[in-house]
């Protein structure tokens, strides 16, 4: 089993695989291109570590045996070079994630398995990218990565079987629930979770129901903790179209196309919660969820 282990990029994604692998007893390097987002994330760490604190499901000893794990780097060669495990969650960006992957098959030692946290660019692409593709795969974690318990692992055409049972064993050890699927658009996730939100979208444009009663349904009828229309201004409306058009143009098939609706609002840079406007109002004031005045 693998005791240390690399994370590429210290957003959203990468700070909390970091903060897991480290509770968890692994020797953790963090790596960003920027460092004042290796500082932030530590901040972070922190702040989430302190919570579980006061919950009490944390120890003190443990906090700091935690902090004690994490190490934070700027350089990709020096913080891959021992790795047994590289983690990427660097942002989503095909040609970005492709030259990482060349550098970090250039640089990471032989029989280190790579992994990527992609939400929607091809593991098999990913991997046809290293000179090793038996050995990379995907490990999809969920928003926030130390409360949600699915890992989403998924089978490049390359994969080893061996490499794909080396993750899952991984991911339990993590206290994740691992989930292995095969690499087409959108795997399983976001094959399912995207087309649901375009069709509340739809349902919103073509004047079928308002946003409150579409949300509402979806809420108390399906028991899901936040309605569709809530949920694509939390994952962020330009993430939701940029999803919707890997699977549109992935399968080919007119049912994923992104309505027309969901274009203009991220070509007006209506974001939802990043741009502060989406379906929903957002301010730093109230926590109280206000519908847009648009709809
Ligand atoms: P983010 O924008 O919050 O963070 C990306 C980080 O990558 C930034 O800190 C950036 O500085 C860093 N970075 C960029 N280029 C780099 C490089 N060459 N080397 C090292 N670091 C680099 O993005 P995020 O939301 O954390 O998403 C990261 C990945 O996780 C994406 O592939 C995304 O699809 C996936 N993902 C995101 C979510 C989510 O809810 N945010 C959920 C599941 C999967």
């Amino acid at each position: 089993m693998f005791k240390s282990v690399s994370v590429i990029g210290a957003g959203t994604m990468g700070n909390g695989i970091a903060h897991v692998f480290a509770q968890n007893g692994f020797a953790v390097k963090l790596i960003d291109v920027s460092r004042e987002q290796l500082d932030k994330a530590l901040a972070t760490i922190n702040k989430n570590l302190d919570r579980q604190l006061a919950k009490g499901t944390l120890t003190e000893d443990a906090k700091q045996q935690t902090l004690h794990n994490l190490t934070t780097l700027t350089s990709l060669a020096e913080g891959v070079k021992d790795a047994e495990l590289v983690v990427e969650a660097a942002t989503e960006n095909v040609e970005l994630k492709l030259n990482i992957f060349k550098q970090l098959d250039e640089h990471a030692p032989a029989g280190c398995i790579l992994a990527s946290n992609t939400s929607s660019i091809s593991i098999t692409k990913i991997a046809a990218a290293t000179k090793r593709p038996e050995l990379v795969i995907g490990m999809h974690f969920m928003n926030p990565v130390p409360v949600m318990k699915l890992v989403e692992v998924i089978n490049g055409y390359a994969t080893k079987t061996a490499v794909c049972d080396q993750i899952v064993e991984l991911s339990q050890t993590l206290g994740k629930v691992p989930c292995v699927v095969s690499d087409y658009p959108g795997f399983i996730a976001n094959r399912i979770l995207m087309p649901m939100i375009n069709e509340a979208i739809y349902s919103l444009y073509e004047g079928v129901a308002g946003v409150t009663e579409i949300d509402t349904v979806m809420k108390l009828g399906m028991a899901h903790p936040m309605g569709p229309l809530q949920l694509a201004d939390f994952i962020g409306l330009d993430v939701c179209l940029s999803i919707l058009n890997v699977l549109y143009q992935g399968f080919g098939n007119q049912k994923y196309a992104p309505c027309p609706l969901l274009v203009n609002m991220v070509t007006a840079g209506f974001k939802g919660v990043k741009s502060g406007e989406g379906f929903y109002k957002y301010s730093s004031q109230s926590k109280e969820l206000v519908v847009s005045e648009r709809f």
